[in-house]
């Protein structure tokens, strides 16, 4: 049976596509959704194109966040010079995914949608403290990432919603942060862990470390560690004891629980290592 493919030109008229045919599947680059359909973990024979719509595709700065449409692709998020001034972290993770191939064509609006727990860009997203905005026909609202996912393979977007920006917030003042990915069949692969750190400063110094993980858990996670008046080995100790609260690998061709768990530590201390080295004049 050939595919029934939709190519509205607005918003609303993808909004109502949607709301019409519940069983549709919004198709981004389709990088993931090829896949799942070959494999037949996905079942879908209507699928909405959203690459006509005027402004999808648009990156800007307002005086208060990045804001980025669902179909820029992760190439451009990689060699964005203004995104990688501002925010180096999410120029790193969105580079560290897959190849110059799929990230020519996979989007920021699909690789959030995608859900997948093993996602690079989203840990370092969770810890620029970005959120999600969703439409449908009636109503547009705006998802903190941290409550984006919500467990394997599942995330808040509600049927009929499509992903149309995600938002980095630009007051979040962050001095030092590194993505690390490790990965254990080839670099281009999935990551068997991966870690994102940010440390945040104000007037007296850094006081909080910001961590993300990946392929750890049944989603990404996040948390905060108050580092105030710590040097860096017992910042190291607070946030090793923090990260090894949030993880709970599932094992995979790319590692047993106890692989995992082990590598997952490496990432954390390599990635605050690494952030530590950024901030201006030591502590
Ligand atoms: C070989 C290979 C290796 C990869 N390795 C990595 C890796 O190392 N790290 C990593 O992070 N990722 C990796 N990926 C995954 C890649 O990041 C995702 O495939 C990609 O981000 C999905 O983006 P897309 O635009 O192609 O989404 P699509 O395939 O179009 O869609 C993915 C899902 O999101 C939904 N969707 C798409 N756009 C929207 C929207 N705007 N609103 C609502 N729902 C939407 C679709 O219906 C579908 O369910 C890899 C992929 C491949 C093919």
């Amino acid at each position: 049976m050939r595919p029934n493919v939709f190519r509205p030109q607005s918003l609303q008229e993808a909004c109502s596509l949607l709301e019409e045919h519940e069983e549709a599947l919004v198709y981004g680059g389709g990088t993931a959704l090829q896949i799942l359909l070959k494999q037949g973990i996905l079942v879908g024979s209507s699928f909405i194109d959203i690459s006509g719509i005027p402004g999808l595709a648009e990156i800007s700065f307002t005086d208060d966040f990045l804001r980025v449409g669902p179909m820029v692709t992760l190439r451009r998020m990689e060699r964005s010079e203004e995104i990688r001034e501002l925010f180096s972290l999410a120029s790193s993770a969105y580079a560290k995914v897959a190849n110059p191939r799929v990230r020519n064509t996979a989007t920021v609006g699909g690789n959030i949608a995608h859900g997948d727990y093993r996602l690079d860009p989203p840990v370092a997203l969770l810890v620029l403290g970005a959120s999600v905005e969703l439409t449908s026909r009636n109503s547009i609202r705006k998802v903190p990432l941290e409550e984006f996912f919500v467990d394997f393979q599942v995330t808040d977007i509600s049927a009929g919603e499509i992903v149309t920006a995600v938002e980095i917030p630009r007051s979040i003042h962050i001095v030092g942060s590194s993505f690390v990915k490790l990965s254990s069949l080839s670099a281009n692969d999935w990551p068997s862990a991966s870690a994102a750190v940010g440390l945040m400063e104000n007037d007296n110094g850094v006081h909080t470390l910001r961590l993300a993980l990946g392929a750890l858990a049944a989603t990404p996670v996040m948390a905060t560690v108050d580092i105030r008046n710590l040097n860096l080995d017992q910042t190291l100790e607070a946030s090793l004891s923090k990260a090894m609260e949030l993880m709970d690998p599932i094992a995979d061709v790319r590692g047993s629980v106890k692989y995992k768990l082990r590598l997952g530590r490496v990432a954390v201390e390599e990635a605050i290592r690494s952030a530590w080295k950024e901030v201006p004049n030591g502590r």
